[in-house]
């Protein structure tokens, strides 16, 4: 699948020279580190939930459980709960003038209030627990089928269905030419490693970025060496995918959503049932947990160091690769987990790691997951420990 078009890329290093670790062996705030982040995905076993049911008179939509992918699957999955709700909406000879909660202020709660206004109903409110800090905002964006929890070939499949249409979305978005928001989405280079298990530096990885290259929508990957203005430089792959500035669609949903006076209120839903609204559309993530009493749903930790002044500009790659560390015992990462991941959100990210069942409370554990990530991408980048 490895197309030989051999390349020699020059890359600025991500700037770690002025970044320490205390007494302890913890990540010290300030230099190029600006901040700690927890933040959990909204992992669900299999597949996401994207089902539409009727409750006495009441229809609703369930759309959570994205996981680690749910800006990759984020129009494909608007799309699917439409197609089910509008089903449904038909069957039951509903009209345009229905009242409709979005539970969730995330990108699906979002992106699904301004697909239901699109689609003509204007009774619409959002209700959320939180609109920051959550996962679609933390999230760093990257265009790529990793850490979800399918379960066997068929689910993967479906989610990859998911993941070809959300691109050609972000084509559109990439053009201008998207119906709902045309901002915050780029091409960019993706680098993984070519090594074997066993030896030391990047190594093999599944960058997720596969699915979208084997059916022909992204260019294939090809080999070749990078190197860094440190003067490191590794045999590397490169990859090439959709980068979306989180953030920045965020705010572009706000805007869309304040010019349709579509409220986003403030508020947590206790139960379902206490919605009187004719539809409910349930985005609420890891809080279909409890809401939808969905005992496949848990949390999986990514834990992010944010980083300060970085020459953004001459930044605009992904580092996505498993990693094994010259002299450190030999450890096994799994194929689809990347150690050393530098994405250049906001002002630069490291991270991230996958930990499942974690809530983010294990203070000595996430310190001890800190200094690995910066110890690391210290090493790997080039820069003395
Ligand atoms: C560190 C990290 C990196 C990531 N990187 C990527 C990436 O590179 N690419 C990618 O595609 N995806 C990535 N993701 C995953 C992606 O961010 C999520 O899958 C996606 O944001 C899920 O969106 P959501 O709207 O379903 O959930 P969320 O963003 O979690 O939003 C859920 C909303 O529901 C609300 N809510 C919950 N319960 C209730 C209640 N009872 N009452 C009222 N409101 C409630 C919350 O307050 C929130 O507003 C990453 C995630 C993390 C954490």
């Amino acid at each position: 699948m490895i197309h030989l078009a051999p390349f020699y890329d020059q890359l600025e290093a991500v700037q770690l020279g002025d970044a320490h670790f205390d007494a302890q062996g913890r990540v010290v705030l300030g230099g190029d580190i600006d901040r700690k982040t927890i933040c959990l995905r909204p992992m669900r076993k299999g597949l996401p939930e994207i089902s539409a049911e009727r409750i006495g008179e009441q229809i609703r939509v369930h759309l959570y459980g994205h996981g680690g992918s749910g800006w990759t699957l984020l129009w494909g999955s608007v799309n699917k709960a439409m197609a089910l709700f509008e089903e449904r909406a038909r069957a039951h000879k509903l009209n345009d003038q229905v009242s409709v909660t979005v539970i969730g202020a995330g990108c699906m709660g979002k992106a699904v209030a301004l697909s239901l206004y699109q689609a003509g109903y204007r009774n619409l409110r959002v209700v959320a627990e939180k609109d920051d800090g959550i996962a679609s905002l933390n999230s760093t964006g990257y265009l790529a089928m990793v850490s979800m929890a399918t379960e066997n070939k068929s689910e993967k499949k479906e989610a990859e269905q998911l993941a070809i249409e959300t691109l050609k979305g972000y084509q559109k978005v990439d053009k201008g030419t998207h119906s709902i928001i045309n901002e915050g989405v780029h091409l960019i280079d993706v680098y993984s490693g070519l090594g074997k298990e066993g030896e030391e530096g990047p190594l093999e990885t599944y960058t997720g970025i596969e699915p979208f290259a084997e059916a022909g929508l992204l260019p294939k990957p090809e080999q070749g060496v990078v190197k860094f203005s440190t003067g490191v430089n590794y045999p590397m792959q490169k990859f090439r995918t959709y980068f979306m500035d989180t953030a920045v669609i965020m705010a572009a949903f706000d805007r869309e959503l304040r010019t349709r006076n579509i409220p986003v209120v403030r508020g947590t839903i206790g139960s379902l049932d206490d919605i009187k609204t004719d539809v409910v559309f349930n985005c609420s993530g890891l809080g279909a947990a409890k809401l939808n009493h969905d005992d496949r749903v848990y949390p999986n930790m990514g834990l992010l160091l944010e980083l300060a002044h970085q020459p953004l500009n001459k930044l605009d790659y992904i580092i996505y690769t498993r990693y094994q560390p010259p002299g450190a015992p030999k450890r096994a990462s799994p194929v689809d987990k990347a150690d050393i991941y530098f994405m250049p959100r906001r002002g630069g990210l490291l991270g991230a790691t996958f930990i499942d069942h974690n809530d983010g409370s294990d203070n000595a554990l996430n310190e001890a997951l800190f200094t690995r990530i910066l110890r690391e991408n210290k090493q790997f980048f080039g820069y003395s420990l």
